[in-house]
């Protein structure tokens, strides 16, 4: 057996190094790459995403997972080896299990659907994607019929990037959140908005970068494992646990696009690299979900720096920084402004309260097309009127409506959303655990020190990386399921102090 080991971790070893050449190809490209590359560049990663699709489906590889299966189940819960052996066969079942010609029907389909999007929402136009978001329903659900064993037709589209969240997990919570956020939400908007055009002044990018860089320094981020570039969208990406990088987009008129993408994405890689180094070149050396990696990326986004204790110990440099930009604004002032909580069509550009009502809406909507309650020609009116319940506002266009998003229009209907949801519920959870270990974190971040609650992070969620799932590496982080309640109490004592409400 321990031969089979061996093998099987130098196949998937083999696998990993040719992911990592494409994501290295992909961060070049996005970041560096002279427009004249694209040709060849979009070559390259065909030819190496074809490598890594037929080492993936190698039967040789699925006969060794079958081996080694009765093996991994001797094994204690916590080892290695099991976690390796298990991840192998969910991988490869879902590698091998949807059909090669399925696939390739679903790409072309998908890249037409995205110019027919590109083209109906610049006119305004529904019905000219409406025909081909049909069919990508229908091949959705046909993607998941490959899962029969699937409690609910999302359940398998939402294990694509969830590992082992369910609608039967998920519509629970986000229905307790929603009840919740509702009428938060009321309460503040009816008040006069905050006043925010301290952020919107004139920031020279290289003193905004500067800054930012030596706040996630601060925070744990190892720039000798990392580096950080700009590009047109922000993202994290990773060739190895020792190195992560991370990228970021710079505006001189707006102080909050760069430095919140930069903490953002900071909270992506400080997950990438605080994986155990002995899970290096393994299936098992990444985040485990994208809910997870999204939890911690919120935490030190939205938690740690949109918080008062950061600011208390950051705001008087950021003066000195920018002193005819901020010297005469108060830190009430700033906190206010980089809190302010509104109504809005935008799913991107909301505030930490109505983010999740937006996000909400997309899942409810979703999960109601894959059970063919909606129809796809009904999606407007759906759309609209969610936006009316829940957020109070009225799109004017369905380009601003349901449009407004990429995501069904360039990939799957199902699956694509739960996730950013599922992170700010769990940067709550996961802070409050962290809390009750050491009460005493917000003073230590008053003062500039993160160690405390970045090792606590680190030895409880990043060392592990893919080896439990999001639903067990919960369990056992808080000793009970997910729940709302600590995320909730965590938006009421920040925002109730905020708008006294
Ligand atoms: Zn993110």
């Amino acid at each position: 057996m321990e031969e089979k080991v061996k093998q099987l971790a130098s196949r998937l070893a083999e696998i990993a190094d040719i992911t990592n050449a494409q994501a290295l190809l992909n961060w070049d490209q996005l970041t560096n790459m002279p427009n004249g590359g694209a040709e060849a560049r979009g070559r390259q990663l065909a030819t190496l995403a074809k490598i890594s699709h037929d080492l993936s489906v190698a039967p040789e590889l699925g006969q060794l997972i079958e081996d080694l299966l009765p093996y991994a189940d001797t094994l204690p819960d916590t080892s290695q080896e099991a976690a390796m052996i298990r991840v192998a066969k969910k991988d490869y079942d879902r590698e091998t299990r949807i059909p090669g010609e399925f696939v390739g029907k679903i790409t072309e389909h998908i890249s037409n659907t995205y110019m027919k999007w590109v083209e109906a929402r610049a006119q305004n136009n529904f019905e000219l994607v409406r025909p081909a978001l049909e069919t990508t329903l229908e091949l959705s659900r046909e993607a998941s019929s490959f899962f029969p064993e699937a409690a609910h037709v999302a359940d398998p589209l939402i294990d694509i990037s969830d590992n082992g969240m369910t609608v039967g997990i998920i519509r629970p919570l986000f229905s307790d959140l929603r009840k919740e956020l509702v009428p938060i939400m009321q309460a503040i908007t009816s008040q006069a908005p905050a006043e925010d055009a301290c952020i919107k002044q004139y920031f020279p990018e290289d003193d905004q970068i500067a800054f930012g860089e030596k706040v996630i320094r601060a925070m744990g981020y190892d720039f000798e494992r990392g580096r950080q570039d700009r590009s047109a969208h922000p993202f994290t990406t990773r060739f190895s646990i020792n190195d992560v990088r991370i990228t970021t987009r710079v505006k001189s008129d707006d102080f909050l696009e760069a430095f919140f993408s930069t903490t953002h994405e900071a909270g992506h890689a400080m997950y990438e690299q605080g994986i155990d180094q002995a899970l290096e070149g393994s299936n098992l050396a990444s985040g485990t979900s994208a809910g997870v990696h999204e939890s911690q990326s919120r935490l030190w986004e939205n938690v740690v720096s949109r918080g008062k204790p950061f600011w208390e110990c950051y705001y008087p440099q950021l003066q000195e920084i920018f002193p005819s930009q901020f010297g005469n604004v108060s830190m009430d002032t700033f906190y206010r402004a980089i809190n302010k909580v509104q109504r809005s069509l935008i799913r991107t550009d909301a505030d930490e309260v109505t983010y999740n009502l937006h996000v909400m809406i997309r899942f409810d909507l979703e999960i109601d097309m894959l059970e063919e309650k909606l129809e796809v020609r009904h999606l407007p009116e759906a759309w609209n009127e969610r936006y009316r319940s829940d957020l109070g506002v009225l799109p004017a266009s369905d380009a601003e409506g349901c449009m407004q998003d990429v995501h069904w229009y360039g990939g799957l209907i199902g699956g694509a959303f739960q996730g950013y949801t599922l992170g700010n519920i769990l940067s709550g959870l996961f802070y409050g655990k962290a809390l009750e270990a050491h009460p005493d974190i917000p003073e230590q971040i008053r003062q500039g020190k993160f160690d405390v609650l970045h090792g606590w992070l680190k030895d409880n969620i990043y060392a592990h990386g893919r080896k439990f799932e999001a639903p067990e590496l919960i369990q056992r982080v808080t000793g009970s399921s997910m729940t709302t309640a600590p995320y909730l109490a965590y938006l009421k004592a920040k925002f109730g102090e905020l708008y006294q409400i």
